[in-house]
């Protein structure tokens, strides 16, 4: 199952295409979806929009473009989006909102379960004054990325649909990875989606799709969010190929995301029991885990991976001190065994493990 020879766990986006997928491209029934006539492409729209509960749906070229084309078509030049200090959608996605969409950004601290206090966004809404940036959007994302993968619940989302709603703001919900959100809980993924104004989420990361992420709103949303697309250049032709692999995706692929959620734990405990790594076991809760580095271990983050890299395991670096890895369908749970290993392995160069389990070495 590996990905060329290496077990890579630096993100769920480097899955490929399953054969069916392939399969799934080759056939595709295709046409101009600029013109509305790819009859594959409105096909994904229409799955999308009736699993998320939503009336209409517009495939986009990646979730950042999908996140901007909806805060363009909720937000003007000059208007405000309330968004998480650790989200996506402000720190990895180069500023888009304010380069391209003239958008002021109002950052809301993330708790540590990726949430955002309902008091803080509250503050967040400035009085209706001529020095202030009208707000017209709340961003969500679900799962979060920085925060360990953490879930958001369908009662906080509703709430933060609620303040929104009364104070005549739009919900938009980063839903990169709102499948593993609702796998995770055991709901369904309209209870987490459908009480947004518009959603995201990605064809390309867990559920396995080579390119692609959906947006997710109501039809006069989807109208206007299709302009904005258009203007970003995301209006993409015969884009049948792409969304062939979508609806595999979304047929085939949700459930099995449980897989990567028992994976990443197998991996989290293996690599808790290693001396000198600290994982919040409990902050581990779908298919991301993150670990830090004591201050006593000798080396860093970026040299750690290099030297699990050269044993076949790759992560990411996320921070001189941190590390992400994601678990996804091409890592079987007999990989993680031994990415727990060469991890342990390189942490301490193989010496000594103690009667305790735990490598003592440092
Ligand atoms: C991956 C990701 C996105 C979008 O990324 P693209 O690479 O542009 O598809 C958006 N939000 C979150 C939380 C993500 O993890």
């Amino acid at each position: 199952m590996a990905l060329n020879g290496f077990i890579d766990l630096r993100s769920d986006t480097l899955t490929i295409p399953t054969p069916a997928m392939r399969e799934a491209m080759a056939t595709a029934e295709v046409g101009d979806d600029v013109f509305g006539e790819d009859r594959t492409v409105n096909a994904l729209q229409e799955l999308a929009a009736e699993k998320l509960g939503h009336e209409a749906a517009l495939l986009v070229s990646s979730g950042t473009m999908g996140n901007l084309t909806a805060l363009l078509a909720h937000c003007g030049r000059g208007d405000a989006a309330i968004v998480g200090d650790g989200s996506h959608v402000y720190t990895n996605e180069a500023g888009g909102l304010a380069a391209i969409g003239g958008i002021l950004p109002y950052v809301v601290p993330n708790q540590p379960d990726g949430s955002l206090r309902l008091e803080d966004i509250e503050a967040a809404i400035r009085p209706d004054n001529a020095h202030f940036a009208p707000a017209r959007v709340i961003a969500l994302e679900n799962t979060h990325n920085r925060m360990s993968g953490a879930y958001l619940t369908p009662e906080y989302t509703r709430q933060v649909a609620d303040l929104a709603h009364a104070r005549g703001l739009k919900l938009h919900i980063d839903g990169a990875r709102i499948f593993n959100a609702a796998v995770a809980q055991n709901v369904d993924v309209k209870a987490l989606a459908q009480c947004a104004d518009s959603v995201t989420f990605c064809l390309s990361k867990g559920l396995s799709g080579p390119v692609g992420s959906v947006l997710c709103g109501s039809k006069e949303f989807i109208r206007i969010a299709h302009k904005r697309r258009k203007a970003l250049g995301g209006g993409m032709r015969q884009a049948g190929v792409i969304a062939a692999a979508g609806i595999v995706a979304l047929e085939q692929m949700v459930e099995r995301l449980r897989d990567d959620h028992a994976n990443a734990r197998i991996l989290a405990e293996g690599i808790a029991c290693v001396e000198g790594l600290h994982v919040n076991l409990a902050g581990v809760k779908t298919n991301m885990v993150y670990f830090d580095l004591d201050p006593a271990l000798p080396f860093d983050a970026a040299d750690l991976c290099k030297r699990a890299a050269a044993e076949r395991v790759k992560m990411l670096p996320t921070g001189p001190r941190r590390i992400r890895a994601v678990t996804h369908c091409y890592v079987s749970r007999d990989e993680v065994v031994e990415a727990a290993q060469v991890i342990a392995h390189v942490t301490h160069d193989g010496r000594g493990r103690a009667a305790d389990g735990k490598v003592h070495a440092y």
